[in-house]
């Protein structure tokens, strides 16, 4: 089978909108051509620096400018970074995923600080992915010299439905920071998020976007929104699970050699649920109680899920292999103190703004 670049959404459309058994037994039998159908990445997603940051994502309690009940913290200490890493080893974990909420990755002591931090985690040997927003091609060359594997950036929606969503920065500018990672040998992670209001279209029309890259993206996170309390998006209704189960066979079909990661929105999962998501092609989780802000499945639970259906661990760099990591003092970069560039829409989404003010009202 000929990895292909030039879907059309009306293909995609076609392909979601099967019958569930022939799309169900399309998108595994792509999945064994590619892939090991019993063996499932875990990954454990920890927040480096949480809430406070300056975008107005509808969907994210860690906006400022939304009234919700996160914890903020300031930048984790290497040390606390390290000792979580070896706790998420020790539960089954192969790939720890840093994230800050960040707009974008500035140059100085806290970027240093998270460069040491992914040098830590590949010396015990686990593949260490970032979300820290928009970065240059110059950061993203540092965070490979460090020793990253992965660099998360979800183009979250379609480019026709980011507008109704975000208004703080546009689509084009997610591009552009996955542009720079693959300037680099550092794989790309993008996906993104069903269950905000979009239509079966735009869903097609984020697959399109994702599966249009050349390369795809090594792995597509496909989450279920998580509503919470004081975000513009906290009255959707939760996904139905053939909701999930169609996007994920979807993009199996669409992009066979990618790890489809079932992301968040798992606590509203049945067991039955999962297991028909990973026979659709979803052969990667976030594991840990804890996604980012919002809550996720006990491990425990998830490697009696596992054992229920026979699941087995992926052994980390199984795909790639290990990167090297350079120490900061034969860094062949140095920081440039630059921005990465982001266009600023005149779009305005009312949604965001009711949001925003009701926090401002209630403080
Ligand atoms: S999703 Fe990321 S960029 Fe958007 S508000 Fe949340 S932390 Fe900020």
């Amino acid at each position: 089978m000929q990895l292909r670049h030039d879907w059309t959404k009306e293909e995609i459309l076609e392909i979601y909108n099967k019958p569930m058994m022939d799309l169900l037994y399309e998108a595994a039998t792509i999945h064994r051509e590619f892939h090991d159908p019993n063996k499932v990445q875990v990954s454990t997603l920890l927040s480096i620096k949480t809430g406070g940051c300056p975008e107005d994502c509808g969907y994210c309690p860690q906006a400022a400018r939304y009234h919700t009940d996160i914890e903020g913290n300031d930048l984790m200490s290497v040390n606390q970074v390290k000792a979580q890493a070896l706790r998420a080893k020790a539960s089954g974990s192969s790939r720890v995923c840093m994230g800050a909420a960040w707009r974008n990755v500035k140059d100085g002591p806290e970027f240093d600080q998270v460069l040491e931090m992914v040098r830590t985690i590949n010396k015990l040997d686990m593949e260490v992915c970032c979300t820290l927003g928009m970065i240059t091609e110059n950061q993203a060359l540092r965070l490979a010299e460090a020793g990253l594997y992965a660099y998360n950036h979800n183009l979250d929606s379609s480019e026709e439905y980011y507008k109704e969503i975000i208004s703080t920065r546009d689509f084009k500018d997610r591009l552009a920071t996955i542009d720079n990672v693959r300037k680099t040998n550092v794989t790309v992670c993008s996906g993104g998020i069903i269950g905000m209001g979009e239509s079966v279209d735009d869903r097609a029309g984020m697959l399109l976007a994702l599966a249009r890259l050349n390369p795809q993206p090594e792995s597509v996170p496909i989450n279920a929104l998580v509503a919470v309390e004081g975000t513009p998006l906290e009255d959707q209704k939760t996904v139905e699970i053939w909701e999930m189960i169609r996007m994920v066979a979807t993009t199996r079909i669409v992009m066979p050699l990618t790890q489809v990661r079932l992301s968040a929105g798992r606590t509203e999962m049945s067991r039955e649920g999962q297991a028909l998501c990973f026979f659709a092609g979803a052969n990667s989780i976030f594991a840990g109680d804890k996604l980012l802000t919002t809550p996720n499945p006990d491990v425990n639970e998830d490697m009696k899920m596992f054992d229920a259906l026979g699941l087995i661990p992926m052994k980390p760099f199984a795909k790639k292999s290990q990167p090297k990591t350079v120490e900061a003092s034969d860094s062949e970069y140095v920081a440039l103190g630059e921005k990465p560039k982001w266009t600023r829409p005149e779009h305005k989404i009312e949604r965001n703004i009711e949001a925003a003010s009701k926090r401002k009202s209630e403080a």
